[in-house]
């Protein structure tokens, strides 16, 4: 960057679209959630005498409880209904309304918007918790793309989530790196679970080649990004090598209802309750007769069959922009674990989702934009809320053996499969 470049911030082409829609928001930001002040907002706050704000400051502002830092300094205390206490009764914040947006704690002014720092560059995205950002990302049919904007001097909360690489060819290679994970995931030529199988295979070969003795680690790795460039020009062997793939229904099965199971119904997020528990009453899981595993494997692939591939096969573009965005707001494949561990929390994520839509498909007999859109808003503000998932996920690959790219391959293949292969029993596992 020359010294008369304005510096910029890389961002998906709809982010800068993006208007928060307060009183009409339908899963309002400002419930549910723990809301932290930073250091310089608390004291604001504690020393405003603003005739309508002074008593909930005094009330309803506190300091954290757990050993802080000044970013998470206060906090604001929510009601026992999880609204927070400046929210008016047409869920517009009195804060803003009566001090003006630069009033507002920087987590809140920022919100659903976050920038990541890596290396020099700064990157800005909406999360899929707001459901207006939720709506502009995932709705979009074109392939997301990637352009610079304005620095916004407003967005002031930065993560600095980058893997702490020295050296520039280890930041570029994990750049090309992630480019090409966003372009397989973006083959259209392919299918969904086709290119997350084949992101996979890359993953895994690119973290055998980073074994080698330097300087042979750097050749085979530009090596294997050239290898998977080509495979990607080959779409229709390449698909019908993964078709081959025998999918594991049995350990699919148990690995949902499992993780399902461990979901928290959180007394203020109804939307999500809600959600959870008609795709759980969509999929039978909540039988008083326990079903056997082919009787919950014949209801799932009657659902996929009647309601959930004649909307998705035609929608896919939605999937693959909540994977795309997944890629690029959690700055996979830089953030501070291995590659296998980004990857199998991409396919975690991409699991219940589905799963959860599968539910949502059978539950309404049909499938539409505004419950899919609903759906993985709502799931991903709970993941977001509820920090513990990530580790209860890991505990539950863990105990199904699924901690290689190779074995998480047996849970990808969508439940299409079981028609063509009812027999499938516990014998069929890949893994054993
Ligand atoms: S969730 Fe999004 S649209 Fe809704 S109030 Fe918050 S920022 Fe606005």
């Amino acid at each position: 960057m020359t010294d008369t470049q304005k510096p910029t911030a890389l961002c998906p082409d709809r982010y800068p679209e993006f208007r928060c829609i307060g009183g009409q928001c339908e899963d309002s930001c400002c419930i549910g959630w723990r809301v932290h002040l930073d250091k310089t907002t608390y004291h604001y706050y504690k020393n405003n005498r603003h005739k309508a704000l002074f008593k909930l400051f005094e009330q309803s502002v506190k300091r954290s409880e757990a050993k802080s830092d000044d970013k998470h300094f206060g906090v604001i205390s929510m009601g026992e209904d999880g609204r927070c206490a400046f929210l008016d009764n047409e869920n517009l914040c009195r804060i803003q309304s009566n001090l003006g947006a630069r009033a507002l704690s920087p987590i809140c002014a920022n919100y659903p918007r976050r920038a990541n720092q890596l290396g020099e560059q700064l990157e800005y995205s909406l999360s899929l918790s707001c459901p207006e950002a939720a709506r502009l990302t995932l709705l979009d049919e074109r392939s997301m793309h990637f352009v610079q904007t304005d620095i916004d001097p407003a967005l002031t909360h930065i993560s600095a989530l980058g893997s702490g690489l020295n050296n520039d060819t280890g930041l570029m290679l994990l750049n090309d790196l992630r480019a090409l994970i966003i372009g397989i995931l973006q083959s259209r030529d392919l299918t969904i679970d086709a290119r997350l199988i084949l992101t996979g295979l890359l993953l895994e070969d690119f973290e055998a080649a980073t074994q080698a003795p330097q300087p042979a680690a750097e050749q085979q790795q530009r090596e294997t990004l050239q290898r998977y460039v080509a495979l990607l020009g080959q779409p229709a062997s390449l698909q019908n090598d993964i078709d081959q793939l025998q999918p594991n229904l049995i350990l699919k099965m148990s690995l949902v209802t499992a993780l399902l199971g461990e979901i928290p119904t959180s007394a203020h997020n109804t939307r999500f309750r809600d959600i959870l528990k008609e795709a759980a009453e969509g999929l039978s899981f909540q039988d008083q007769r326990p079903a056997t595993d082919s009787e919950r494997i014949e209801c799932h692939a009657k659902a996929y069959a009647s309601y959930y591939a004649p909307y998705f096969d035609h929608h896919a573009h939605i999937l693959e922009n909540y994977l795309v965005h997944h890629v690029f707001h959690s700055l996979f494949p830089f953030a501070r674990t291995t590659l296998i561990a980004q990857y199998r929390e991409l396919v975690c994520n991409y699991l219940v989702v589905t799963t959860l839509l599968l539910g949502q498909a059978a539950f309404r007999k049909t499938m539409t934009a505004e419950v899919a859109v609903g759906t993985i808003q709502s799931y991903t503000r709970f993941a977001g809320h509820y920090t513990h998932f990530k580790e209860t996920i890991e505990r539950l690959f863990k105990e199904q053996n699924l901690t290689s790219v190779s074995t998480l391959f047996a849970v990808l293949a969508n439940f299409r499969s079981s028609s063509t292969n009812p027999a499938l029993t516990a014998a069929d596992n890949p893994l054993t």
